[in-house]
This record gives C-alpha cells, sequence and structure tokens, in this order.
C-alpha cells in the first residue's frame, strides 16, 4: 500500500494551527507526537462516561475496563505478538526502567556484579542503573561510541564478563538517531546469562518492533512518542522474568489477598499496576496503537528513511552546517551545529517561521561529552512529515545563519 503522506496530516488537528503566522512545521517528535483525530476521540469518549477499571459491575465500569484491557492486546500485537499478560503499564519509559532496576535489579545484582550501559543512553535509561549499582555495590559499565555515534560491537562485546547481570541499551538513540545492533547485543549478553533490557522510547514510532526477533528480555516505550497521550507507557517484559519479580508500589488492584498485617501478589501484569491506572491514557495509547498499526509500521519506516536521506542531502548544502551522529543505521532523525552558532539561537530562528526543532543536550549528556559539544539542534520526523517541510528547514537555516550576521 502507498504512503499518502497527505491522507495521514489531515489526522492531525495540529497541522492546522500556525505559529507566528506560518503553518506549524512539527520537526520534535523524538520529544512528543503530534495526536491523531482517532486519539483525541478515544480519549474524549473515556473522560465522557469515566469509570474506574477492575472493580465495578455496572456498565460504564465494564465498559471501562474493556476498551483498557484492548489496548493491552493492542500493544501485544504491536510488539510482534507476545502474551497479553507481558505487558505492563507504566507512566512511561522512565518508570519502566525505575520498576526493573528497582525489583529485578534489586534482586539479580550484588557487591561486585556489573551492570552495562551504552554512551548514548538517554538519562532515563542510565541514571536508574548509576542508582542502582551505588545502592548494592555494583560497577557501572559503558560501552563506547565511535565517532559516527555507532556503538561498536566488538568494544561492547569486550565489557561484559561473567559478572554483568545486566544490560541496558536503547533500541535508538533520541540524541543521534543511531539504530543499535539489539539482536546481536542479547546473544553477547545471554551467553552470560545477562538480562537485556531495550529502551524502546525512539524506535517505537519508527518502524515494526518485533521483542522476540530482537531477542530482550524487557523493552519499553513511552505513549506520548507513538501519537498517544503523556502520562502513560508500556513494559514488556518475559513472563517468567516477571513472575520472578517483587511487586514494585503496592496498594490497590495488585493484590491477591488482604489481610490484617500481611497481604499476598496477584499475577503479573497486575502485581506491577497498583491503585487507579491512567484509564484515560491507556484507552488513548490503545487508539494509537490501532492507528499506527493501520499507517502500517513497515510503510512508516520506508517513508522515515527516504526523509531522512532528504534531510541529509538538504541539510548538507547548509553553510557551516555539521551532522552530529552519522551511524549508518538510523531512525528519521538528524542532529546538527552550526558554526558560530549556538543551536538555541538556531531553535528560535526557525521558530519565528513555524518550524519547532529541539535544541540543547537532549537528556543525553554523555553523548554531547563524547562529542565535545554542551547542545545540538535536532530535526525528528513524524508519520506525517514531508520533504518540503525539510526543504523549508534548510532554507529557514540558511537565513537563520544570514540573520545572525554570518555572511556564508
Ligand atoms: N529514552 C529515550 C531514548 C527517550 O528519548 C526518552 C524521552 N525523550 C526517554 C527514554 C524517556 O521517556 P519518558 O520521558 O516518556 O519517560
Amino acid at each position: 500500500m502507498a504512503f499518502d503522506v497527505s491522507t495521514v496530516r489531515a489526522q492531525f488537528p495540529a497541522l492546522r494551527r500556525r505559529v507566528h503566522g506560518r503553518p506549524l512545521v512539527w520537526l520534535d517528535a523524538a520529544s512528543t507526537s503530534q495526536k491523531p483525530q482517532v486519539v483525541l476521540d478515544a480519549v474524549l469518549h473515556a473522560m465522557e462516561g469515566a469509570a474506574n477499571v477492575h472493580r465495578g459491575v455496572h456498565t460504564l465500569s465494564v465498559e471501562a475496563t474493556s476498551a483498557f484491557e484492548a489496548t493491552r492486546d493492542s500493544v501485544a500485537t504491536l510488539l510482534g505478538g507476545v502474551a497479553r499478560d507481558e505487558v505492563v503499564f507504566v507512566r512511561g519509559t522512565t518508570e519502566a526502567v525505575n520498576l526493573v532496576a528497582q525489583t529485578l535489579g534489586r534482586a539479580r545484582v550484588g557487591q561486585g556484579d556489573e551492570v552495562l550501559v551504552t554512551q548514548l543512553e538517554h538519562h532515563s535509561n542510565l541514571v536508574p542503573w548509576q542508582q542502582l549499582c551505588a545502592e548494592r555495590g555494583a560497577t557501572l559499565r559503558t560501552a563506547p561510541l565511535d565517532e559516527l555515534g555507532q556503538v561498536d560491537l566488538a568494544a561492547f562485546t569486550a565489557l561484559v564478563t561473567e559478572r554483568t547481570r545486566l544490560v541496558a541499551v536503547a533500541h535508538a538513540s533520541n540524541a543521534l538517531g543511531t539504530v543499535l545492533p539489539v539482536r546481536a547485543m542479547a546473544d553477547v549478553a545471554h551467553a552470560v546469562g545477562a538480562v537485556l533490557f531495550v529502551d524502546g522510547a525512539q524506535a517505537i514510532a519508527h518502524g515494526p518492533v518485533d521483542v522476540n526477533a530482537l531477542g530482550c528480555d524487557f523493552y519499553a516505550f513511552s505513549s506520548h512518542k507513538l501519537y498517544g497521550p503523556t502520562g502513560v507507557g508500556v513494559l514488556w517484559g518475559r513472563r517468567a522474568l516477571l513472575d520472578s519479580m517483587p511487586p514494585w508500589q503496592s496498594g490497590g488492584d495488585m493484590v491477591a489477598e488482604v489481610e490484617r498485617t500481611s497481604a499476598t501478589w496477584r499475577e503479573p501484569p497486575h502485581r506491577f499496576e497498583a491503585g487507579t491506572p491512567d484509564v484515560t491514557g491507556v484507552i488513548g495509547l490503545g487508539a494509537a496503537v490501532d492507528w499506527f498499526q493501520s499507517l502500517g509500521p513497515a510503510a512508516v519506516a520506508d517513508h522515515d528513511q527516504r526523509l531522512l536521506r532528504h534531510a541529509m542531502a538538504r541539510l548538507a548544502d547548509v553553510p557551516g552546517l555539521r551532522f552530529i551522529g552519522e551511524a549508518s543505521a538510523r531512525i528519521g532523525l538528524v542532529s546538527f551545529v552550526m558554526d558560530d552558532v549556538h543551536a538555541h539561537d538556531l531553535g528560535s530562528a526557525v521558530d519565528r517561521e513555524g518550524m519547532a526543532i529541539r535544541t540543547g543536550h537532549h537528556c543525553a549528556q554523555p553523548v554531547m561529552a563524547h562529542f565535545g559539544l554542551s547542545a545540538t539542534a535536532r530535526a525528528s520526523f513524524s508519520a506525517f512529515t514531508t520533504t518540503d517541510e525539510l526543504d523549508l528547514l534548510a532554507s529557514a537555516l540558511v537565513r537563520a545563519r544570514r540573520s545572525l550576521g554570518l555572511a556564508r
């Protein structure tokens, strides 16, 4: 099926907005996505007949529970056809990392053990592992980057030892776009009995994800980067691992039996879903996943790669512009700096033309340190992004350079 960008665009009310008198050009998908009308409708519908889930026998609660649980099925299919009870709803990727670090991590990682991450991790997939290692007397190792912003598999492999208990890597980098060789990393981790956690926050909206093909043990993503609402996300984990994990937060809904001084836990995924969940958010996420599936993740990936090639070609012509991160495998995202211009000034200049790009360290300061920078500008693409918009960005960057008094 041909991918028709104009049909996709028509579904996004945000794209009818004007910013500083110009049509909005949203090139900040890596930060968060705009939402299609079906997601807005699903959220509104969930709030119009608000009810809690898993509790009531009345009609509205039964309806809410069925819509909420339908999202679990949609996510299980999205991730390549996993079991629905391996899908845990959390607040987002950050919470998923903390959940695993504080349950499985505390149980598996002890004094003298090792946890391995890479140098391109978002702070969310780094700081919780730092904390875990500090608490347990373990060592955090970091697989280095090469000059293109790729993780060298040989260097990664050399850091995996008999003491490695856990490996946590991004599927794709939010600062550079690099896609990591997760399958190969899984094999290396499993050879020493380590568990592989994958942060899928950036990869999920850029193409198909099959967690079994990736060979990972956990995979996390946030709804808001997949055209869904903020405040909700997913932790997928292998059933045997989830079964072995103690509860994280406790309270209502995660308990089987409660007596005066003790309680027993429900099976996963409910064991990890204490309290009233984000019912509206989960229902909105379900609409987003179904919408994304209707586009076809493989078709989205093709479009994304076309945009990437176009952006690289057009931005290469902008005087003074230098790409940061040029991995051979990338998602639709370009990070760059410009000689003599601070990234924030570039961001403000293109904002005046209605364009949203991101500037800063992108919550990935070890990446910035690797390149000796404090900030980059980043343009990241959505299913609705057009090559015309990328042309506009390139010309706006040229104008920005001139308006800052730089002749070329
Ligand atoms: N990991 C990566 C690679 C990300 O890009 C982000 C969000 N920028 C996160 C983790 C954290 O996601 P959230 O803030 O939705 O929890």
